[in-house]
C-alpha cells in the first residue's frame, strides 16, 4: 500500500483503498479511504481525504459472489441446464454440466429462439402454436417437450421449463429457465406402451390392440358405409411341432409367420397375434357391396395360404406349414367387438372340418360365392387356353346411318354355360390380372382384323374401337408392347381407337396423359367410355388428350320421356363441341331416340337399333341405312 501511496504522491493521481477495522464492542467494520492530492500554490501538496463505511456492501458483494458459486456448483452437478434468453426469445446464455460439455452445441443455440434451433420434433404444430402464445403473453411454462439432435447424430427428449423475467420498471427482457434430458423417460414410456399393446414375441399388435383397432374400425365402417373383413388364422399341427421339436422352434415359427403375414395385406391393415398360434387379419375399406368385400378378402385369403405354404427355414431344416382360415365380414355396428372375433373364429372350425389348410366364410352364402369366384377363375383360366374367347363386333354409324366402324365386344363360349357377357368375367379377370391376357389377346385379335380390312375398299376405312381396362392401360409396358404390336401386325394405327373410363384416367392421371401422348403421336385415337356416370369433372377433361366422348347408354334409354336425361345428352353434346371432341350415343335403341340425337347435333350412334354386336362374318356394313 506504501508503494501505491508514494507513485500517487509522485504522479498526484487520487488513490484509494479499503481496511478492515475492529472496533472496541469486537465488531468488524469495512472502511474505504479516499486521498486526492491537491496542489498549493506554494508548491506544497495538501491531501485531501474521505473515509467512508462499506461495510453493508461488502456483505452484499460476499452473498452475491457465494449465491452464484452455489449456483454454479448446483447446475454442475444437475443433469439439468439453464438458459437464458433476451426479449425476443433468443438465448444469451447456456449454463450447466451437461451444456458446458458440448461448447459447440451451445454456439449453435447462442442468438437464436428454441425453434430456429432445429428442435422442432417431438412437439406438434399445435404444441409449438401453444408454446409461442405462452411466451407472448409472458407466461411461466413447465415441460415443454421437444426432441433435439446430440452432435453424435441420435435423437435426444428435452423437458424446458421457464419464467419471465422483468426488469425494475416492469418492462419485459427475456426468459429464464432450465432444460432437462428426459430421453430415458421418454424411452420407457414407449417400452411401456409396446408391453401393453404389442405381443412380445412377435412384435404385432396383441388382442387388447386389435380389439382397440377393430372397434375404430367399426366406427369407419359406419361413417362410410364401407365393409371391412376379419380373418381368423389358426396354424394347424402347431402343437405338433411344440411337442417334437420344442418351444424355441414354435416360437422360431411364429416369429416367421408373423414377419409373413403383413406382406400378404396392404399397409393400413392389421396384423395382429392373438397368442399361442392364433392371428387375426382385420382388413379395412373392402368395397360399398358384400360381393366385392367377399372377393376382395377372398383374395388375400387366397395369398394369405400360399404365403403361408411356402416351407419355413427352422434352424436349418425345411418346415412345412400351412393355417386354416375363417373369414368374416364386418359392416357399421350390426355386431359387437366379440361378435365379430367369435364369428371368425366359428369359420376357422369349418376350415379345420374341412380338412385345414383352407378358408372358409362364416357367411355361406358368402362361401358359395367364394367358391364360384374361385371355379370361375380357374375355368377362365383353362378357357383361355382352350381358346374359347372370341370377340364380337357392334357397328359405329354416322347421320346418314353409315358405317364408320365398330366396337369390338368380348364374348366367352362357354362349353356348359354357352356365350358368356363380359359382365361377368371382365371384373374378375381385373381382379385377378388375368385382364391383362386376355386385353392384350383383343388387340391383336383386333389388329388383325384391321390389317384384314385394310385390303378391301369397302372395309379399309373403318375404326375399329376396343375397351381397355385400368389395369391393363396402367400396366407400365401397354404402350410399349401396343406400339410393338401395331409393327408387327402392319395395323394403321389411325384407325384404332382406345375406349377408357373415367376412373381409369384418375388412377393416375400423369401416366394416363403421358401414355396417351405417347401413343397418339403414332395416330391411336381414344374415347372416354361411359361418359356421364363418374365424375366429368372440366378441369380433369380439359387435361387429357381426348378424341371423343361416349354418352352412357343410361342417359340415352329414357332420353325421350326423363327431362333430366334429355338435358344430360344435351349438355355432353354442348360440351363435345366447345372442347372440340367428337361424340358417339351408346345404346340407341329406337328411332325416336336417334332423331332425338341427331336434331342435337350428334353425329355418330352405335346400338341394337343400327346392330347387334355379332361375329364379324355376320357384320353388315353399309346396308344398316335401310334399318331406318
Ligand atoms: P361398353 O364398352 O360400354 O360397351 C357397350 C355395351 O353396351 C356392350 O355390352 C353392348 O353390347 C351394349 N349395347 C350396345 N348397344 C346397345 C343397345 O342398344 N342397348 C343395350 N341395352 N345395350 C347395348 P357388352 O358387350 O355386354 O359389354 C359390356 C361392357 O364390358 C363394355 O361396355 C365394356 O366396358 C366391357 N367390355 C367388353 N369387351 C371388353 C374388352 O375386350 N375389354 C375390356 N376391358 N372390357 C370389355
Ligand atoms: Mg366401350
Ligand atoms: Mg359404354
Amino acid at each position: 500500500m506504501m508503494q501505491v501511496a508514494q507513485t500517487a504522491a509522485r504522479t498526484l493521481t487520487p488513490w484509494q483503498f479499503e481496511v478492515r477495522t475492529r472496533r472496541r464492542s469486537g465488531v468488524q467494520r469495512w472502511i474505504l479511504c479516499r486521498s486526492t492530492p491537491d496542489a498549493q500554490p506554494d508548491g506544497s501538496i495538501v491531501w485531501c481525504g474521505s473515509l467512508s463505511d462499506i461495510t453493508a456492501h461488502k456483505k452484499t458483494m460476499q452473498r452475491l459472489r457465494q449465491s452464484e458459486t452455489r449456483f454454479r456448483s448446483l447446475t454442475e452437478l444437475s443433469s439439468d441446464w439453464f438458459w437464458e434468453q433476451d426479449a425476443q426469445f433468443r438465448f444469451v446464455r447456456i449454463d450447466g454440466n451437461r451444456a458446458v460439455r458440448n461448447q459447440e452445441q451451445i454456439k449453435r443455440y447462442l442468438g437464436k429462439t428454441l425453434w430456429e434451433t432445429g428442435t422442432q420434433e417431438g412437439a406438434r404444430e399445435a404444441q409449438w402454436a401453444e408454446h409461442r402464445a405462452q411466451l407472448a403473453r409472458h407466461e411461466t411454462f413447465r415441460d415443454f417437450e421437444v426432441q433435439r439432435m446430440r452432435p453424435n447424430g441420435r435423437l435426444m427428449w428435452v423437458a424446458i421449463s421457464g419464467m419471465p423475467v422483468f426488469g425494475e420498471a416492469g418492462v419485459f427482457q427475456g426468459y429464464r429457465g432450465t432444460g432437462r434430458d428426459i430421453s430415458v423417460r421418454k424411452r420407457a414410456e414407449v417400452e411401456i406402451e409396446r408391453l401393453a399393446f404389442f405381443d412380445v414375441l412377435t412384435g404385432l399388435p396383441n388382442r387388447r390392440l386389435l380389439m382397440d383397432r377393430l372397434r375404430q374400425a367399426l366406427e369407419l365402417s359406419a361413417r362410410r358405409s364401407t365393409y371391412g373383413a376379419l380373418f381368423f388364422i389358426d396354424l394347424d399341427n402347431f402343437k405338433n411341432l411344440n411337442d417334437t421339436l420344442g418351444h424355441h422352434m414354435g416360437d422360431e415359427l411364429l416369429k416367421q409367420v408373423a414377419s409373413r403375414l403383413p406382406q400378404c395385406v396392404r399397409s393400413i391393415d392389421t396384423v395382429a397375434r392373438l397368442g399361442g398360434d392364433e392371428f387375426v387379419v382385420m382388413l379395412e375399406d373392402i368395397g360399398t357391396q358384400p360381393a366385392d368385400a367377399t372377393v376382395i378378402a377372398e383374395s388375400v385369403g387366397r395369398k394369405i395360404l400360399q404365403s403361408l405354404n411356402q416351407g419355413f427355414d427352422l434352424a436349418g431344416r425345411q418346415h412345412l406349414s400351412s393355417p386354416s382360415i375363417g373369414i368374416t365380414l364386418f359392416f357399421q355396428h350390426q355386431e359387437s367387438l366379440d361378435d365379430v372375433l367369435k364369428r371368425a373364429d366359428l369359420a376357422m372350425y369349418q376350415a379345420k372340418a374341412a380338412g385345414r389348410n383352407t378358408l372358409r366364410f362364416f357367411d355361406p352364402l358368402m362361401q358359395t360365392t367364394a367358391m364360384a369366384r374361385v371355379e370361375l377363375e380357374t375355368d377362365m383360366r383353362q378357357g383361355l387356353g382352350r381358346q374359347e374367347f372370341l370377340l364380337y363386333y357392334q357397328p359405329v354409324v354416322d347421320e346418314q346411318a353409315r358405317v364408320t366402324g365398330v366396337e369390338a365386344l368380348m364374348r366367352w363360349q362357354h362349353p356348359l354355360r354357352g356365350l358368356v357377357p363380359p359382365g361377368e368375367f371382365i371384373p374378375l379377370a381385373e381382379q385377378t390380372g388375368l385382364i391383362l391376357l386376355l386385353g392384350q389377346w383383343a388387340l391383336e385379335m383386333v389388329c388383325t382384323q384391321l390389317v384384314a380390312w385394310s385390303a378391301a375398299p369397302a372395309t379399309q376405312h373403318l375404326t375399329m374401337a376396343v375397351n381397355v381396362s385400368a389395369r391393363q392401360f396402367h400396366h407400365p409396358e401397354f404402350s410399349g408392347r401396343l406400339l410393338t404390336l401395331l409393327r408387327t401386325s402392319g395395323a394403321n394405327p389411325h384407325r384404332l381407337k382406345l375406349e377408357l373410363t373415367e376412373s381409369l384416367l384418375l388412377t393416375d392421371i400423369k401416366d394416363a396423359i403421358a401414355k396417351m401422348g405417347e401413343l397418339r403421336s403414332v395416330g391411336v385415337k381414344f374415347a372416354l367410355d361411359d361418359f356421364g356416370t363418374g365424375y366429368s369433372s372440366l378441369s380433369y377433361l380439359k387435361r387429357l388428350p381426348l378424341d371423343q366422348l361416349k354418352i352412357d347408354q343410361s342417359f340415352v334409354r329414357d332420353i325421350l320421356s326423363d327431362p333430366n336425361d334429355a338435358a344430360i345428352a344435351r349438355t355432353i353434346l354442348n360440351l363435345a363441341q366447345s372442347l372440340d371432341l367428337g361424340v358417339v350415343a351408346e345404346g340407341v335403341e329406337t328411332a325416336g331416340q336417334y332423331e332425338f340425337l341427331l336434331r342435337n347435333g350428334c353425329k355418330a350412334f352405335q346400338g341394337y337399333f343400327f346392330g347387334r354386336p355379332v361375329p364379324v362374318d355376320q357384320l353388315r356394313l353399309n346396308d344398316s341405312a335401310a334399318l331406318i
